[in-house]
């Protein structure tokens, strides 16, 4: 069958609700977009309209016991600045978070053993205590059931937790000492005990190809997950793959674009990463099918020590600063910046009975 007619069938497939095959998505992928990121524009507009959601994130330590072979917080490097926030610090930049307006805070770390599930719990009580109405995600990395259980019974209400990639033997290679099923079984815990459930991939991941990416995608779908992050890969200095060719903007703008299409009322941020490779990322991102954006909240004098991948787009120098050209931005991508916690959970076409674990 010609490319063309594949292309379309999928496309009209996919607007339908109807489950895509692997070898669609791979054509969907291969060809050259616009298509595909017009109707998924069509499809956010309809499905969750022109918000543009701000989530204040809080980067609170960069310290890491594991050594995920892209990141440039992997304990095999030590040239990275390590820092900890004290709760202090912490609880001093939620605050800013809530004074900026901003619905969401979103607390991550390295796997930092210091902050054990103790101290979080201490901490995400505190946080619920002082601002009752704020949505917190955490994104601090694989712990047990019995962990996320304390931690979503202290009053987080969203976990942050990317599979990077769903091809078992890349995520073996890339993440020494863990497996794809490890953390496939950490998500389905999170989903069990009912926190609203982010994760995604990398796209450009050396060995990585567009079948793997039709599968990431293909998983994205079967765990009907409520937010979605997706950013291309950008080789760091001092890992294993220093090397490495990043990842392609077009193509993981196509991958927005297609988590739009099949997940249309999730929550979709552009991430920095996408921002650091391509100067109108964020824009793009948000024409992709993207509805969210993270805003860096934590104190400035730590941005450059957490280096997952080196020269990190900023926005400014301050939250303040960064918001300012935010909304800037936003507005002029025709769009405006959203009140509130901005669960994807609470819009009518999540049904929570459905979004379990399989
Ligand atoms: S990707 Fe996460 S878990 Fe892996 S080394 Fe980096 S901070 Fe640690």
């Amino acid at each position: 069958m010609p490319q063309t007619i594949i292309f379309d069938d999928a496309l009209a497939g996919l607007l339908a609700q109807e489950q895509p095959s692997q070898e669609q998505l791979v054509c969907l992928l291969g060809a050259t977009g616009g298509d595909l990121i017009a109707a998924a524009d069509r499809v956010r507009q309809q499905h969750v309209g022109d918000a543009v959601w701000l989530r204040g994130l809080i980067e609170f330590s960069s310290y890491c016991h594991h050594n995920c072979c892209y990141c440039g917080l992997r304990s095999g490097n030590k040239k990275a600045g390590r820092y900890r926030l004290s709760p202090a610090e912490i609880l001093a930049a939620v605050q800013q978070v809530v004074a900026a307006g901003l619905g969401t805070v979103v607390l991550q770390s390295g796997e930092d053993a210091w902050w054990t599930t103790a101290r979080l719990v201490e901490l995400v009580q505190e946080i619920k205590k002082q601002y009752p109405q704020l949505a917190i995600t955490l994104s601090v990395g694989e712990r047990s059931y019995a962990d996320y259980a304390a931690l979503r019974q202290a009053g987080a209400d969203r976990y942050l937790l990317r599979f990077e990639t769903s091809n078992p033997e890349l995520y073996a290679k890339l993440h020494p000492g863990t497996t794809l099923a490890q953390r496939l079984d950490c998500l389905y815990h999170l989903q069990q005990l009912g926190y609203e459930v982010g994760s995604g991939c990398l796209v450009g991941l050396p060995g990585q190809t567009l079948a793997d990416l039709a599968n990431d995608l293909l998983l994205i779908r079967r765990l009907r997950l409520p937010m979605v992050g997706i950013g291309p890969f950008i080789p760091h200095p001092e890992t294993p793959l220093a090397g490495a060719t990043a990842g392609d903007v077009p193509l993981t703008l196509k991958m927005l674009a297609l988590t739009r299409l099949l997940l249309p009322a999730s929550n979709i941020p552009v991430t920095t990463a996408l921002a650091t490779l391509d100067g109108g990322g964020r824009q793009n991102g948000w024409h992709a099918g993207a509805n969210v954006v993270m805003p860096n909240a934590t104190p400035s004098v730590y941005w450059q020590q957490y280096e997952l991948y080196p020269d990190k787009a900023q926005l400014g120098d301050s939250l303040q600063y960064s918001l300012a050209t935010l909304v800037e931005q936003i507005t002029a991508a025709g769009r405006y910046v959203g009140q509130g916690p901005g669960s994807a959970l609470a819009r009518k076409e999540y049904n929570h009975a459905e979004h379990t674990a399989q």
